[in-house]
């Protein structure tokens, strides 16, 4: 059974900013809505309030009766992540969550505050220690980009497994570009450039030249 008494009705003014202002009148038990209307006058909001009296205070509700009563009505307010209950005298709404006023969903919502602030914390500190091992993983690929042959102006060019040419751009601590030249595509930048050009004859003495790898089948001899 559902009493009366426990039927709350609440009634408001929102002052008008720059245009009329009005009067509400909510009726609610716990977080369910039973009436809500807006008034453009005291006395309407008044007409009103008497009419929900009437209708929602008379008497006590046997179960079945409330039952069909309140049959799609809708929440009075969001729900309290705590306590599930409403929060018609206001919320905290913090990280994700929002909190009722009663003492004990303060008290949870500070804890819950206190945890989710540690956890931010910590993912803070992750993200630096992240930037900090790929900062160090930048220097030493810096460092190690500048090993070969120097030809001038932190420009590198390195003999890699396979008979590869890495080509690095150092400056500073800085790698500014890389990339290898595959074995059979060096001796082919090697012959365009020589005064006679690339031929087949050519390009595989270039090879040669460079030193060829068994293992890279484009390589072979033809
Ligand atoms: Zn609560």
């Amino acid at each position: 059974m559902i009493k009366a008494s426990d039927i709350q009705i609440k009634t408001g003014e929102v002052e008008g900013y720059g245009g009329p202002g009005y009067h509400w009148v909510l009726v609610h038990f716990e977080n369910v809505q039973l009436e809500w209307s807006k008034h453009y006058s005291e006395r309407e909001a008044g007409k009103a309030e008497a009419l929900y009296e009437q209708r929602w205070k008379q008497h006590d509700w046997q179960d079945a009766e409330w039952a069909n009563a309140i049959e799609g009505k809708p929440l009075a307010s969001p729900p309290c992540s705590n306590c599930g209950q409403h929060t018609l005298e206001g919320t905290v709404s913090q990280w994700e969550r929002i909190w009722c006023k009663r003492a004990p969903c303060q008290i949870a919502q500070k804890e819950w505050a206190a945890l989710k602030k540690a956890e931010y914390d910590k993912s803070l500190q992750r993200q630096a220690a992240d930037t900090e091992k790929w900062k160090q993983e930048w220097k030493d690929k810096a460092k190690e980009a500048q090993t070969g042959f120097h030809w001038r102006d932190g420009r590198f060019f390195k003999r890699m497994e396979g008979g590869s040419v890495r080509v690095s751009h150092v400056n500073g601590e800085s790698l500014q570009s890389q990339y290898v030249i595959p074995a059979a595509e060096w001796a082919s930048i090697v012959c365009s450039v020589s005064a006679e050009g690339e031929t087949d004859g050519r390009w595989n003495a270039a090879q040669d030249f460079h030193g060829r790898s068994t293992s890279d089948a484009a390589t072979e001899p033809k």
